[in-house]
C-alpha cells in the first residue's frame, strides 16, 4: 500500500522496523536510514526480507533529508531519530510534500527545555500542503493522549482529572542505566515538575513530589511528579479537566546516581574544554553508560503505563476510570531483540503510521494524537502485541 522512511535506527526504529515488516500489506516498502549505517544494515538483516532497505542521513541537516526523501518517494516519514531532528525532518517534509510522524516533541540541542510551539507553528503550512503530521505517536506522549481520547468518548461527559502513571517494575541487573537514550533521558527527569491545576501550571522542584501508587500487577513503587509534554495538548484538546499530573517510577539506587551525576557535573549540556577539544559532559556520560538497546536479554519484569482519570460519567455520575498496559521486558526482547520502553514506544508508532496509511487517521495539518479517532487505534495497539486492560470506577489512590 505504501512506502515508509523510518529515521533514526536505536532501540525505538528497531522496534518500529520489525513491527512495520509484519505488515506488509500496508508497509510494502520500508527505508531504514540513520546517521550509522552499519546499525540500520544489522536491523534489515535481523529482519530478512526483501521489502526492507537501508541507507544513511544526518538529519541536523534538512538538505540530506530532502535528498534521502528525493531518492525514495515515500508516503511517510517515521521520525524515531532525537527530539533535536524534529524541525529539520518536518521541514524537509514539507519541502518533498511527504507525511511524518514523531513519538517525541521537538527540543533544542543547548536548552533542556521542550515544548509544542515549535511543532505547532508548522501548523498552516502542513494544513495547506494537504499533509499530515502525527505528533508524539509512541506510549507516553502517545497511548497516553489515546487513552485520554477514548475515556472521553466512551466512558465521560466531563473528565476532571487525569493522572498519567508510569512503571517501569523491570530489573535489568545494571548499578544504573537509563532505558531510552540517556541524553534526552537525563534530560527529561533533572528539569523542573510541572502539573496542570484549575487553568494555569504549578511548577515544582525536580522529583520534588513524589507517592508511593499501586500497580497492576506489580505492586506499590515510589512514583515522581514529572512534567511530560502531552499534558501540554491534553489540557488544550480536553478542556474540562481541571488537574492533569504525570508521574514515573524510579528506585532509589537510580535517584542516588542520577544526584551523584548531577553532583559532579556530568549532566551539564553546555560544552567544556578537555585537552583542546569541546565536550558537552551529558553526550560524553552516554559514551559510557550501558546501551539502552543493551539491556534487553537480562532484563526481567514488566513496565505498566496507564490513565487514571476522574469525572462525571456519560449520565453525569461520579465516574473513576483507569485504562493501562502492562508489558513484559521478556516477551519483548523474544519479538523484537529489544526491552519494553524501546516496543512500548516502537509498537504505537508502527500502529499509528498503520492508522494513516490506511486512512483510518485522515486529518490534515499538524495534529496530536488525541485529535484522531481512539477505536481503531486501541484495536490494533492490541492485536500488535500492546493489550490494554480498564477499570471502572475501581480506587484511583491518587484523588
Ligand atoms: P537511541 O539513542 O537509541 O536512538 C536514536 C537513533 O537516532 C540512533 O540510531 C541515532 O543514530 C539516530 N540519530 C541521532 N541523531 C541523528 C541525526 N542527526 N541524524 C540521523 N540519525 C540520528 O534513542 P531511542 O531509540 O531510545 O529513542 C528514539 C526516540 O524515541 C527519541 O526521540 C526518544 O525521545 C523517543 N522516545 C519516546 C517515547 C515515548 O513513549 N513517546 C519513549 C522513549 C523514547 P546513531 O546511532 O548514529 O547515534
Amino acid at each position: 500500500m505504501a512506502k515508509v522512511v523510518i529515521i533514526g535506527c536505536g532501540g525505538v526504529g528497531t522496534v518500529v522496523a520489525h513491527k512495520c515488516a509484519q505488515h506488509p500489506e500496508v508497509f510494502t516498502e520500508i527505508v531504514i536510514a540513520s546517521r550509522t549505517r552499519s546499525k540500520c544494515d544489522a536491523v534489515a538483516k535481523s529482519i530478512g526480507k526483501p521489502n526492507v532497505s537501508t541507507d544513511t542521513v544526518d538529519a541536523d541537516h534538512v538538505d540530506q533529508i530532502v535528498a534521502l526523501l528525493e531518492r525514495h518517494k515515500p508516503e511517510l516519514v517515521i521520525n524515531v531519530a532525537l527530539p533535536y531532528q524534529d524541525l529539520t525532518i518536518m521541514e524537509a517534509c514539507l519541502q518533498c510534500g511527504v507525511n511524518y510522524l514523531d513519538t517525541a516533541n521537538y527540543e533544542p540541542k543547548d536548552v533542556a527545555h521542550f515544548e509544542y510551539s515549535w511543532q505547532w507553528a508548522y501548523r498552516e503550512r502542513f494544513e495547506q500542503a494537504g499533509l499530515t503530521a502525527i505528533l508524539g505517536c509512541g506510549f507516553d506522549p502517545g497511548v497516553s493522549g489515546v487513552f485520554t481520547a477514548y475515556a472521553a468518548k466512551h466512558w465521560f461527559s466531563e473528565m476532571e482529572t487525569l493522572d498519567i502513571v508510569d512503571c517501569n517494575a523491570g530489573d535489568h541487573g545494571k548499578a544504573f542505566a537509563t532505558n531510552f537514550n540517556p541524553e534526552i533521558n537525563i534530560r527529561e527527569i533533572t528539569q523542573n515538575g510541572r502539573y496542570w491545576q484549575e487553568g494555569e501550571w504549578v511548577v515544582t522542584k525536580p522529583l520534588e513530589f513524589h507517592k508511593t501508587l499501586t500497580y497492576p500487577n506489580i505492586g506499590p513503587r515510589e512514583s515522581y511528579l514529572l512534567y511530560h509534554e502531552e499534558l501540554e495538548s491534553l489540557v488544550q484538546n480536553f478542556p474540562t479537566i481541571k488537574r492533569a499530573r504525570f508521574w514515573m517510577t524510579f528506585g532509589q539506587e537510580y535517584l542516588t546516581h542520577l544526584r551523584v551525576i548531577q553532583n559532579i557535573g556530568m549532566a551539564r549540556i553546555d560544552e567544556v574544554e578537555y585537552n583542546g577539544t569541546k565536550i558537552v559532559p551529558l553526550q560524553f556520560l552516554k559514551a559510557v553508560l550501558p546501551n539502552p538497546q543493551d539491556l534487553g536479554e537480562n532484563y526481567h519484569g514488566e513496565t505498566s503505563i496507564g490513565c487514571r482519570i476522574s469525572g462525571k460519567g456519560k449520565e453525569g455520575q461520579p465516574l473513576t476510570y483507569y485504562i493501562y498496559n502492562n508489558c513484559s521486558h521478556e516477551a519483548a526482547y523474544k519479538e523484537t531483540g529489544m526491552q519494553a520502553v524501546s516496543y512500548t514506544t516502537g509498537v504505537p508508532a508502527m500502529v499509528g503510521a498503520m492508522m494513516f496509511l490506511t486512512g483510518k487517521w485522515n486529518l490534515k495539518g499538524v495534529r496530536n494524537v488525541e485529535e484522531f479517532d481512539p477505536d481503531p487505534f486501541l484495536a490494533a495497539l492490541a492485536e500488535n502485541g500492546l493489550p490494554w486492560h480498564e477499570v471502572v470506577d475501581g480506587d484511583l489512590e491518587v484523588l
